[in-house]
């Protein structure tokens, strides 16, 4: 699952960012509004962590471009401001959830899941396709079943293929998700290609349907209906 945080108070920003890494989120992070505004307009993340007082910008203005460009990504306005006005104003504006600062990371990250949750999985704790089921926040895979033993990035992977089930997803779009910001230090194609590989021939072991399909020239495909 990939967030991006956007907070300019440097202690903060680490500290939020070691937390989500720690259980297992991918977190890039900007400390200005322009930096921001340019990361969430040129990539997919499933959420944003915005705080409204920003360098250079309102946090405000860029839930608003968050909103209109993808009404999938999830949007939490963390902010120190504690008036009620900014609330309601970043609620009208599409943002998802709203947490005063302080709060205790633990929080976080439980509204964090629920929201990707509910905007990813209409709120279901596990996924399930007929034999396969997938409880993301225990990063478990199923089989029938039997658990089937990932790597954290064959884990990514497939919750990425089963969040946009039954379509073509880029090769692109697939290592910017998984990989971020290192994406652009890997050589993409063999990597994404040993990594899918691994994780179809781990579920086919296990007795899965073959659902992960290459589309020749185009990416991958998870498909429901096997
Ligand atoms: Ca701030």
């Amino acid at each position: 699952m990939k967030v991006l945080l956007i907070e300019d108070e440097q202690e903060l920003r680490r500290s939020i960012r070691a937390f989500l890494q720690d259980v297992g989120f991918l977190v890039e992070s900007a400390n200005d509004f322009p930096s921001a505004m340019e990361k969430a307009e040129q990539y997919a993340y499933d959420a944003v962590l915005v705080d409204i007082t920003l360098p250079k910008g309102s946090g405000l203005d860029i839930v608003r471009m968050l909103r209109k460009q993808n009404p999938n990504t999830g949007i939490i306005i963390i902010s120190a401001k504690g008036s009620l006005d900014d609330k309601i104003l970043g609620l009208d504006l599409g943002a998802d959830d709203y947490l005063p600062k302080p709060f205790h990371l633990p929080e976080l990250v439980a509204r964090l899941r629920a929201l990707i949750r509910r905007k990813q999985f209409a709120g279901n704790q596990a996924i399930e396709l007929d034999e396969l089921r997938i409880v993301p926040d225990d990063k478990l895979v199923e089989v029938n079943g039997q658990r089937v033993d990932l790597t954290v990035m064959q884990f990514d992977l497939l919750l990425f293929l089963v969040a946009n089930k039954d379509r073509v997803l880029s090769r692109t779009a697939i290592v910017e998700h998984v990989w971020g910001e290192m994406a652009d230090r890997l050589d993409h194609d063999h990597f994404l290609y040993s990594h899918m590989k691994n994780l179809r021939k781990k579920l086919l072991e296990k007795g899965s349907k073959d659902r992960i399909q290459t589309v020749y020239g185009l990416g991958y495909r998870l498909s429901s209906h096997a």
